[in-house]
């Protein structure tokens, strides 16, 4: 019932150059795969030349951040205006953005809001820490992540939403979670939450991805869970011939 979905995030890699010639190896693997929906992040200053490259196709092109606000004395940020300039998808809370650049749950909630009411899918990211994990804190914190940031939006755009859980602790570290453990955490807290928020029915098509450590070789493990409907790939997404083996695993 719920298309697989898989995107990648460049983080902060790959010049314009780099990138278009990324593209183009991923290009022919990418496109022959179209029970998944695919989607690539890279950096804003590649978004002209890639979106370029993938006009002809069905794979999506998404930001790794947004700021709510349109225009205005912002200096540095890319505003929803921007991103939907070029994007249809928008990553937003990502544990990096909160751990590194002082994301909290209100700003991800204003973000979640503003992508919405511009009519961009955002794949919000939920993840507890390694000491949270270790303290026994997971449900608490995702749960917490889950419903601030989803507060105030109505149940009518919550479709557009994908969830991806990703323990910070798996996040480029080669550490990846267990597919059971991840599955559990999807539907027992994400799904659970969203069908508080939205209404069982609607939290039902909602996709939620798992991150962290993903890789071709451990990505059919974690898609075959019944809670977890594609991945959010790091390390692996920079890589074409790892990016095409995710997706044709969640195929
Ligand atoms: C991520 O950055 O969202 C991520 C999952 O990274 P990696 O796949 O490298 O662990």
């Amino acid at each position: 019932m719920r298309k697989p979905f898989v995107a990648g995030n460049w983080k902060m890699n790959k010049t314009v150059e780099q990138a278009a010639l990324l593209v183009a190896d991923l290009l022919p693997g990418l496109e022959a795969v179209k029970t998944v929906e695919r989607v690539i992040c890279p950096p804003p200053t590649s978004f002209m030349v890639v979106s370029r490259l993938l006009a002809a196709s069905d794979v999506g092109l998404g930001a790794q951040n947004l700021f709510w606000e349109e225009s205005g004395a912002y200096t540095g940020e890319l505003s929803v205006l921007m991103v939907k300039e070029f994007c249809k998808f928008v990553i937003i809370g990502h544990s990096e953005r909160r751990s590194l650049f002082g994301e909290t749950d209100d700003t991800v909630n204003l973000k979640m809001k503003s992508a919405l009411a511009h009519d961009l899918f955002p794949i919000l990211c939920v993840g507890e820490s390694l000491e949270e994990n270790e303290s026994g804190q997971t449900g608490t914190v995702v749960a917490r992540q889950v419903k601030k940031a989803l507060e105030g939006i109505e149940a009518g755009v919550a479709e557009k939403i994908v969830v991806a859980y990703e323990p910070v602790w798996a996040i480029g570290t080669g550490k990846a979670a267990s597919p059971e453990t991840a599955n559990e955490i999807s539907r027992d807290v994400v799904r659970k939450n969203l069908a508080e928020c939205f209404g069982a029915n609607i939290a039902a098509k909602i996709r939620i991805l798992y991150g962290g450590s993903v890789n071709k070789q451990n990505a059919a493990d974690f898609f075959s869970q019944s809670d977890i409907d594609g991945g959010l790939i790091g390390g692996a997404s920079l890589k074409a011939e790892e990016f095409v083996g995710i997706v044709d695993a969640a195929a």
